[in-house]
């Protein structure tokens, strides 16, 4: 055994920021934080070059030595090769076989493990959030898309191609809308909060009425926020495709719960934790449609890390 570290970083690569934390890993907690947004500047350069700045001024800014953090965890949204350290494709990041732990490690000597966002999240989750002390569950994120992971006994699910989990992916109408993967019908196409926005922009190009006008900017894009903004205000359009979206992730939950049987699925995302309304109807309608043996002992749980169960998960990679 070496000596004990007491902090680790962990590194939060989202599509739209990188969120960098120094993580206390005898506690769980983020010490110290810093946020870049990616939005303009991708592509593999600036990424690396965001990534590198932000671990610099974590150093600077806590005075922590190298010689006193563990390990860097990255938790990166695509897909990546776990086992040697490269992301191999993130579209949204515009970064293609980017080899980041050798990169970080040659940088600051520091061991460098990766995973994808949602397994880091999961793994945050289960340790210090809404999954502490349960061995069998489902974490199930809905924002721009719907991704999720297994837990099994206390262990991450990977398969055999390490991709298990695509809850997004599916298929719950075979004649259905196109998702972006290929495939016609799949969940994310009809439960994710792009689906919803494609529903009312598409109504609205047809001369709809709905309160979410109001909130809307030229080529800014439906946040859940103003979703939520327009429940509140009892929108007939907008509830209309909430209430579809919920249809369908409750259809997909079910298929999960019959299938896993898991304890506890938690729910968490952009859309879960701004639509209060969205969360509760979907899992009213996922208890209602799964197999009655399994729907005595299903609980649903939100995230409750938040933005930060990226970081944290990321701390504790090995
Ligand atoms: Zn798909």
């Amino acid at each position: 055994m070496g000596s004990m570290k007491k902090y680790s970083i962990g590194i939060d690569l989202g599509g739209t920021k990188i969120l960098t934390g120094l993580v206390d890993i005898t506690c769980g907690k983020v010490v110290y934080h810093i946020k870049k947004k990616t939005k303009k500047e991708k592509g593999a350069e600036n990424i690396v070059r965001k990534m590198l700045s932000s671990i610099q001024e974590l150093f600077e800014e806590t005075k922590v030595e190298r010689d006193e953090i563990g390990s860097i965890g990255i938790a990166a949204a695509g897909q990546i090769d776990r086992e040697n350290g490269i992301i191999l494709s993130a579209p949204n990041l515009d970064c293609f076989d980017l080899h980041i732990r050798e990169i970080l490690e040659s940088e600051f000597e520091i061991p460098v493990h990766l995973a994808n966002d949602v397994e880091a999240a999961t793994l945050g989750e289960m340790k210090f959030g809404a999954g502490k002390g349960v061995d069998d569950l489902v974490c199930v994120f809905v924002g721009t898309g719907v991704g999720s992971c297994i837990v099994k006994d206390g262990k991450i699910l990977r398969g055999a191609t390490g991709t298990a989990g695509e809850i997004g992916h599916i298929i719950v109408d075979l004649n259905g809308r196109p998702c972006a993967c290929g495939a016609h019908g799949c969940l994310e196409a009809y439960a994710s909060r792009s689906a919803i926005e494609k529903r009312i922009e598409g109504a609205l190009k047809k001369g709809r009425f709905s309160v979410i006008s109001e909130y809307l900017e030229e080529g800014k894009s439906i946040t859940s926020s103003m979703i939520r903004k327009s429940i509140e205000r009892e929108d007939e359009l907008v509830t209309h495709y909430v209430d579809e979206a919920a249809e369908y992730l409750s259809g997909g939950l079910a298929s999960v719960i019959n299938l896993i049987n898991p304890k506890l699925i938690i729910l968490g995302g952009g859309l879960i934790e701004a639509v209060d309304y969205f969360y509760k109807k979907t899992i009213k309608e996922a208890k209602l449609k799964c197999l009655p043996v399994p729907a005595t002992k299903i609980e649903f749980r939100k995230t409750a890390l938040g933005d930060f169960s990226g970081v944290i998960g990321a701390a504790y990679l090995a």
